[in-house]
Formats: C-alpha cells, sequence, structure tokens
C-alpha cells in the first residue's frame, strides 16, 4: 500500500522488518522481493508518484574543480528514481571488469562475474530484456538485414559488443499496481529520511528519522536497514548521519563519499566510410537507440567496439566503448534543444526547468535549427549527415580524491548539508581514450571498413568542448565493496562494515565500474542482496547469526500474517 507521509501528523513511530530506503530501480526491485516472502517491509521515498520541484530541489549542490552536473536531469527524486529519465542500455560487466589489475590501482571485485550469473540472468523480466544472450553472431543472424552488418575484425585486438535495451522500465509506474497492493509492504511517500541512528555501541542501527517537506516527521525502527538511495545520496545519508560518529555511518577508515565515478563521454574524430560500409546501421548511435532495424523479435539492440582483455592488458589501460555518431543540421542548437525537451516531457520523462510556452518561443526564433533538427531526428537521411564521428565512453579509474563530500555552508529545505561532487580523471583514464580510439580506428582501416581522422589526443591536454559535463549520469562507487573495512565501505554481502544490520544498493558499491551502463548490475546486486536478506529469516530468531542476533534483541518476532493484518487495520492515510 501507499502512505502519504504528509498526512500522518508529528511523531509517528513505524515499527517493521526490513527498512528500504529510496523507491529507485535498487529500492524496488528489493522491496518486491521481500513482498513476495512475506516479510514486513516498509519503503521511504522521499518524492510522490510525480516529479515536484521542492523535491527536486533535494539533490542540488556545487561541483568543485573539474564542472560536472548531477543534479538536474541527471536523477530523478520520486517514485521509480531515475528510471524515470533513464535510457535503458543494457549489457552485464564483462568478465575481466572484476579482476583486480596491476595497472589500474585500487581495481577488482571480491567476486567474480560467476558470482552474479544467476542474479543477471533475472534482470531480464524485471528490466523486460530480450533473451539472455549478448553474442553479436546471435543478433546478427536474428537481425537478418543487408543493412545491419558486423565488420569483419582482422587485427585481433578490437571486437563488438551488444547491448540490449529496456524499453525502458519506468519503475514507479510499471510496479505501481504491485506496489500498491502489497500485502506485507507500506510505500510512505514524501518520506525524506535525514538521519540513519545508530545505537551507542555504534554496531546497530536502531532507527531512521523521516521528514516531509510540508513540516511533519517521524521515525522507523527496522530489524534491517537497506539505504538505496543512488550513488551520490548513499554518501551523504552516511556522512550526514554524524550524531554518534562524528565522520559519519562506516566512514572510520575515511572511506564514505570517496572513489566516486562517472563514465566520461566525449564525441571525437571523423570517420569516413567505404561505399561498401556507408548504409550499415549496426554501430552508429543515431540508428541504433531504439530503432527498428537494430532490433529482432521486439528486441532493440546496440552494438560498440571494444579492445579485447588481452589488448587491454597489454596496453596497460581501462576498458572502453566506441561508436559511430552522425551529426544532423540543428543538433546542438537552442531550437533543437527547446524540442528534446518537449518530446521527453510528451513521453512523459523527467524534464526539470520544462516550460512549452518558453520552449515554443526558442522553436520559433530558430525555426531552420528546430525543423532540421526534427526532420532528421525522424527520418535519419544519410544525405544530411554533416559529420560521423566516434562516441566514446571509457572506464573511470578508482581514484579515493574523486569524491562527494558535504557542504556545511549550504543546507537544503530539510536542514541537510547540501552535496559536494569532485570528478577528477586522472591521466590513466585519458590514455585509455586515446589508445582506444586510435586502435578502433586501425582496425577499421585496416579492413578496409572506413578512414578516419583523429581528434586532437587528450592526455596532456584539455578535455575538448564535445565532453559531456554529466558525464553519463552514472554515479558509481562512493560506498565501495571490499572484504577489508580498511578498503572498502561494505563488504561482498552489501553489508555496511562494522554494522550489523545496514547494506547498501546501488551502484555507489562497485569498486571498479567496467565500460558497461551499471543498472542491470545494481540490478542483478539487488536481486543477490534481497536473497541474502530473506535467508536471515528463513530460520527462527535463535538461530540468526550473531550480528543479526544483536540487530534482532528487543523486536518482536516476525510473522508476517499478524504484520498484515496490523497493516490493514494501521489507519494510515493510504495515497
Ligand atoms: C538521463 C539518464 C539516462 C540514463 N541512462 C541509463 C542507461 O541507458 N542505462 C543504464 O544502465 N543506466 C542509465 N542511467 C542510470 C540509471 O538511471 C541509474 O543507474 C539507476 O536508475 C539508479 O537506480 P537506484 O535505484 O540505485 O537509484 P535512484 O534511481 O537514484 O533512486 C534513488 C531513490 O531514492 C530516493 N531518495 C533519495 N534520497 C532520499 C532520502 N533521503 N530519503 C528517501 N528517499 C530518497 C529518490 O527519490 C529515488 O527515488 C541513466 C540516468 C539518467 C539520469
Amino acid at each position: 500500500m501507499f502512505v502519504d507521509t504528509r498526512q500522518m501528523g508529528q511523531g509517528k513511530e513505524i515499527v517493521t522488518t526490513v527498512c528500504i530506503i529510496g523507491a529507485g530501480i535498487a529500492g524496488i526491485t528489493i522491496a518486491r522481493e521481500m513482498e513476495k516472502k512475506g516479510l514486513d517491509t516498509c519503503l521511504l521515498e522521499s518524492g510522490g508518484m510525480d516529479a515536484d520541484d521542492a523535491t527536486r530541489d533535494l539533490y542540488r549542490g556545487s561541483s568543485v574543480g573539474m564542472e560536472y552536473q548531477f543534479a538536474d536531469g541527471c536523477r530523478a527524486r520520486f517514485l521509480g528514481g531515475s528510471s524515470n529519465c533513464w535510457g535503458g542500455w543494457c549489457r552485464p560487466l564483462d568478465a575481466w571488469d572484476f579482476e583486480k589489475k596491476d595497472w589500474v590501482p585500487h581495481s577488482g571485485w571480491p567476486f567474480g562475474l560467476d558470482e552474479l550469473l544467476s542474479y543477471y540472468q533475472r534482470t531480464h523480466e524485471l528490466l523486460q530484456l530480450g533473451p539472455v544472450n549478448f553474442d553479436p553472431d546471435y543478433w546478427e543472424r536474428a537481425i537478418n538485414r543487408d543493412d545491419v552488418r558486423r565488420i569483419p575484425f582482422t587485427s585481433g585486438r578490437v571486437r563488438d559488443s551488444i547491448s540490449q535495451f529496456s524499453p525502458p522500465v519506468r519503475f514507479g509506474k510499471r510496479y505501481r499496481h504491485e506496489l500498491k497492493v502489497a500485502r506485507y509492504l507500506r510505500v510512505f511517500l514524501h518520506a525524506n529520511v535525514t538521519q540513519i541512528m545508530q545505537d551507542r555501541d555504534v554496531n546497530k542501527i536502531t532507527h531512521v528519522k523521516v521528514k516531509t517537506l510540508s513540516g511533519s516527521s517521524m521515525t522507523v525502527q527496522a530489524k534491517i536497514f537497506i539505504l538505496a538511495t543512488g550513488g551520490i545520496e548513499n554518501a551523504r545519508l552516511l556522512l550526514a548521519s554524524n550524531q554518534i560518529e562524528a565522520a559519519g555511518i562506516g566512514n572510520r577508515h575515511d572511506l564514505v563519499g570517496r572513489y566516486f565515478m562517472d563514465h566520461p563521454r566525449l564525441l571525437s574524430g571523423s570517420v569516413k566510410f567505404a561505399p561498401a560500409w556507408a548504409g550499415n546501421k549496426l554501430y552508429d548511435i543515431k540508428y541504433n537507440y531504439m530503432n527498428t532495424a537494430v532490433s529482432a523479435n521486439g528486441v532493440h539492440i546496440a552494438s560498440q567496439f571494444a579492445l579485447t582483455k588481452e589488448t587491454l592488458a597489454q596496453e596497460k589501460i581501462l576498458n572502453a566503448r566506441i561508436c559511430f555518431c552522425s551529426e544532423f543540421p540543428g543538433e546542438g542548437s537552442e531550437g533543437a534543444k527547446a524540442l528534446f525537451r518537449c518530446k521527453q516531457a510528451l513521453l512523459k520523462k523527467e524534464q526539470p526547468g520544462f516550460s512549452f510556452a518558453s520552449d515554443l518561443a526558442t522553436m520559433l526564433s530558430e525555426p531552420v535549427n528546430t525543423l532540421s533538427y526534427g526532420f532528421t531526428r525522424l527520418f535519419h537521411p544519410r544525405a544530411l549527415i554533416k559529420n560521423i564521428g566516434f562516441q566514446v565512453i571509457v572506464e573511470p579509474a578508482p581514484d579515493p580524491d574523486s569524491r562527494v563530500s558535504l557542504n556545511m555552508q549550504q543546507r537544503d529545505s530539510l536542514g541537510m548539508p547540501r552535496v559536494q561532487v569532485q570528478w577528477r580523471l586522472n591521466d590513466l583514464v585519458r590514455r585509455s581514450v586515446d589508445r582506444s580510439i586510435e586502435l578502433v580506428a586501425q582496425e577499421l582501416q585496416m579492413s578496409g571498413v572506413a578512414q578516419v581522422n583523429l581528434g586532437p589526443r587528450i592526455e596532456g591536454g584539455v578535455w575538448p568542448p564535445t565532453f559531456e559535463k554529466e558525464g553519463t549520469w552514472h554515479h558509481m562507487g562512493t560506498t565501495r565493496m571490499h572484504d577489508s573495512p580498511s578498503y572498502g565501505v561494505v563488504d561482498s554481502d552489501c553489508r555496511v562494515h562494522g554494522m550489523a544490520n545496514l547494506y547498501i544498493a546501488g551502484s555507489s558499491v562497485f569498486p571498479t565500474a567496467g565500460a558497461n551502463f551499471p543498472t542491470i548490475t545494481l540490478a542483478a546486486l539487488a536481486l543477490r542482496l534481497s536473497q541474502h536478506v530473506i535467508s536471515k529469516f528463513n530460520t527462527t530468531t535463535t538461530q540468526l547469526p550473531d550480528h543479526l542476533l544483536a540487530a534482532s534483541a528487543n523486536s518482536e518476532n516476525i510473522n508476517p500474517e499478524s504484520v498484515a493484518a496490523s497493516i490493514g487495520s494501521s489507519g494510515l492515510p493510504a495515497v
């Protein structure tokens, strides 16, 4: 059921078994799993059913060093979280993304791809993907079109890599009914967690404090807490919860907020195809993104170039994905941006700052740019292509000085310190951009597919104007996973080191990012974490391991039936 926290009056004390903070892809995935097992669960969500300006403002903060945008349009703060604006690209991490590499300091996961395989499989239903198959040969055969062809790879250094598109699933809409009719789950909307409270022995969480923008407050006690507020906010909330430990929760080794990562993304170079390859749609983002040509059995795919594992090791660089990007007239103009915003708003995609009246005025003031952009975006006429460049997305290097911290001088309307992000990209990242482009260019030339004019090198120079200031909207690494508390905030079960009953879900736990889009991996991790939590309750309380026994002391036994009955008669203001 949904509960409007604003209607609850002051000081209500809620008691539950599992408390999940944040109803994005991670939080909703875990809540659904808890519901299936009949575990009494509260899901606390900052926003309502739709976006609103006052709630959106809570995400705003500042960037230091390199200019970086991470708020408006880069995260959504209402039911479904950033699934309200994500693009749906999905591909599991490569097996070697989990490995420790001697040329990448702080790299590696505590487990390998095998550990996630069964959960990756389950994400296909959750995210409405196609078959569990990312083999380029399979998709070329399934699509079976003359204008969707794999290029020959002759050097052994470059390969192609398939991503599938989720429709994209907007979790707040797709799973709304399920959340509404859930028996064991209460979803509190407009419920902003402002403090996570630990006991005086500092090894377990007792409750969280919740505030609404309308001024009411409540507390939620639980046996297990799962923080799922996104890659930046997970760190913010831990750092701000500093009433017992001044550095914040889980931060005894000064790691919370450090190792912040996003995928740098830019356009570079210019490609001229040999006639035989000029009409090929397989590797061009403009013809890939949800284009029916590049789809089979209703599943849309995209293909990108990547370097082989051996080449990455030889070159001592990071993973990357490269594809073509055709540029059309009008792109980048104010008229084009206004038209794009209108389209996104029509699709009910979160569009902060969208105003139909002012966007219409902008479009009318730039009719040629707006019309050319609209026309070419619809039809992608090859004759009008101005340039074909590379779109490059590179793995970020884990760097302790790339970090999310609190700006104690600025507070949001709930009194929480605003967030400050310092995104850093070191020389290894710059060299990886340069070398990845050079090797893909060599491959295209050797195989007679295209001639390439390379853009200026990044290493030793500056990021070009085509470098995207919002990265790729992938906020990762701020509560990294490591078996040792000296090197990681969470252990391999996603439990905060030193905390009996606090877990973290989302891409903030990624210790190494790889070059693929993160959401399918964070969804797989959320399913894995759910299983871990559920396994704690399949047994009687007296058989629980020590850290959970401590957490469950002084709490009532879990009895789903009585919980369901109490929810039914709770008198909470349903939405
Ligand atoms: C424009 C855009 C395009 C993207 N495209 C892709 C893509 O194609 N492929 C891909 O893999 N990824 C993509 N992403 C990233 C993807 O959206 C995120 O990885 C994913 O949505 C993160 O899910 P999450 O549940 O961890 O966090 P979020 O989606 O951030 O959810 C966190 C939730 O917590 C709530 N919350 C925050 N603070 C509090 C608080 N204090 N109290 C209570 N609730 C709180 C928020 O309101 C939100 O609902 C894209 C992102 C953007 C912005």
